[in-house]
């Protein structure tokens, strides 16, 4: 058994942190360790919430507040962050701890930042293996904080029981330019701000919302009346009870029909693809193979092999080479 097993199993944060360096290194003897740690931990179950927003929505201001309402009702809350921004600059700003101080110093809340310098896909991975260890060490929630760019919300709802989208209070009628796959994967859709001057605007847009939600096909896996939308303002606190009420109402109801599990279910499958996926890429990095590639590819290039016969002649190459090989 590993070292960090016992320690972690018992809530032991530092033990937590350095199960996730370990999951985050992407040396071979640290890869095999991790697979092996994640394989002999118990399997426990958080209600594990996708958060994404623009930047400056109040993504931040929201954990904050939000976090500790949980942990006032003493729950344990883990806070994670998917960020597709620092995997090009190499510069995290989410899950950052000093964006959210009062909850970085309670105990019942575990905050880690996004690692610096990640491909999105090591991203994912390590994202899906932190939530596990955050399961195993006891917590009952696990927030997953996304910037709204790109893929990376398709890819956070993936890894989540439930989507919420933060959005800003918008003037006149025009919906923010969200996307309609992204309307279409949230379950609850809070408009933030909704405070001071910026009340009536926030009720507008969520008047907005609701109508364009309505729109959107039913989805038998729920209850009446979600996806929702409402206002909340993480600077007052307002709506945030509410909020919460409204995610453990459909996390209730989606566990007690079957849907949670099913959800799950077919994250594990989605899972064990990518893996395979990413398994099978990395055997194509090798120099080796890369020089086998170059050369059929060069082949292609003059037109004396067909691709798909190129792609072909490949595979059956990489499988002589792996039987040699064991
Ligand atoms: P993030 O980039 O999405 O994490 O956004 P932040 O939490 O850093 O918030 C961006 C700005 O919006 C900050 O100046 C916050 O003080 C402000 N803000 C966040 N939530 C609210 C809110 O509920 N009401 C108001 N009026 N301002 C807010």
């Amino acid at each position: 058994m590993d070292d960090l097993t016992q320690p972690l199993v018992h809530g032991n944060r530092r033990a937590l942190s350095r199960a996730i360096t370990l999951i985050e290194s992407t040396r071979g003897d640290d890869r095999l360790r991790a697979t092996a740690l994640l394989a002999e931990l118990p399997h426990r179950q958080a209600l594990r919430i996708g958060l994404s927003g623009t930047p400056g929505v109040g993504k931040s201001t929201f954990i904050e507040s939000f976090g500790q309402i949980l942990t006032a009702q003493g729950l344990k809350v883990a806070v994670l962050a998917v960020d597709p921004s620092s995997a090009r600059s190499g510069g995290s700003i989410l899950g950052d701890k000093t964006r959210m101080e009062m909850l970085a110093r309670d105990p019942n809340a575990f905050i880690r930042p996004s690692p610096s310098r990640a491909e999105l896909g090591g991203v994912a991975r390590r994202t899906r293996e932190t939530i596990r260890l955050c399961e195993a060490a006891g917590f009952d929630t696990v927030l997953v904080e996304t910037v709204g760019v790109g893929q990376s919300e398709t890819l956070v709802a993936d890894m989540t029981d439930l989507f919420v989208l933060l959005l800003a209070p918008a003037g006149g009628d025009e919906l923010q330019g969200v996307k309609r796959g992204i309307m279409e994967i949230a379950d609850l859709i809070l408009v933030n701000k909704a405070d001071g001057a910026l009340r009536d605007t926030a009720l507008r847009t969520v008047a907005d919302y609701a109508g364009a939600l309505r729109l959107l096909r039913k989805r038998p896996q729920d209850p009446p009346g979600y996806p929702r939308a409402l206002p909340v303002s993480a600077t007052t606190g307002e709506g945030l009870d509410k909020a919460w009420a409204q995610m453990t109402e459909l996390a209730e109801w989606r566990r007690e029909h079957g849907h949670l599990a099913t959800r799950r279910a077919e994250q594990a499958r989605q899972w064990f693809l990518s893996e395979l996926r990413a398994g099978l890429l990395a055997r194509l990095d090798r120099p080796e193979v890369r020089a086998c590639l170059r050369q059929t590819g060069d082949e292609v290039a003059r037109g004396a092999l067909d691709p798909a016969a190129a792609a072909a002649q490949m595979l059956d190459w990489l499988a002589a080479a792996r039987a040699a090989d064991s």
